[in-house]
């Protein structure tokens, strides 16, 4: 889709419009696109960061790099208010259960990335006190790989994250592969 500029002499680009038909004062699309559109383009975070990653998200979401481009800038750090939980940092067992807790409250439609290779495998902590990876309590949908990611590799993610957000259908949370998948982490 080619891309449009905010106005003739400026050098932003705005989103592209979905597919769809457009006419003499009238566009129309179909509404998974819309939805679709919206959700990929409003993703509130949850920062969850126990160490180093979480440093590189401080950087992210500072003014060089600036979260807001992709309307992500609003942190929020009440799961019920949040979109997209990232999980940054060592995840010790004992952390398990609140990282466990903190996803069940966040409201459906939800998505997770883990940020570096502590959250994604559990990194360098081969060791009994560390989770090696959090896919083995809570669904990941994109993994951010580097010990530590550049902020780069973070907004990387979060772009990812976009691409399945805005293909993702409106239906997909309430399908029976969805559900299998919550019921195979023992969420109800
Ligand atoms: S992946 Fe590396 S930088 Fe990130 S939390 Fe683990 S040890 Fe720290």
């Amino acid at each position: 889709m080619s891309k449009t500029k905010l106005s003739s002499n400026s050098n932003i680009d705005i989103v592209p419009a979905p597919e769809g038909y457009v006419g003499h004062g009238f566009f129309a699309t179909k509404f998974d696109q819309v939805i679709g559109l919206a959700r990929a383009n409003s993703l509130w975070p949850l920062p969850f960061a126990t160490s180093c990653c979480g440093i590189e998200f401080m950087a992210t979401m500072a003014s060089t790099y600036d979260m807001g481009r992709f309307g992500a800038e609003r942190n929020s750090f009440s799961p019920r208010q949040a979109d997209m939980l990232l999980v940054m940092g060592t995840i010790a067992k004992k952390m398990v259960p609140i990282l466990r807790h903190v996803y069940e409250q966040m409201a459906e439609p939800k998505w997770v990335i883990a940020v570096g290779a502590c959250a994604s495998s559990g990194g360098v902590f081969d060791t009994y006190s560390v989770l090696q990876g959090i896919d083995k309590i809570i669904p990941v949908d994109v993994y951010v790989p580097g010990c530590p990611p550049r902020p780069e590799q973070i907004i990387d993610g979060v772009m990812q994250l976009q691409e399945i957000v805005k293909n993702e259908s409106i239906h997909r949370r309430a399908s029976e592969k969805y559900q299998e998948l919550l019921e195979s982490y023992k969420f109800e």
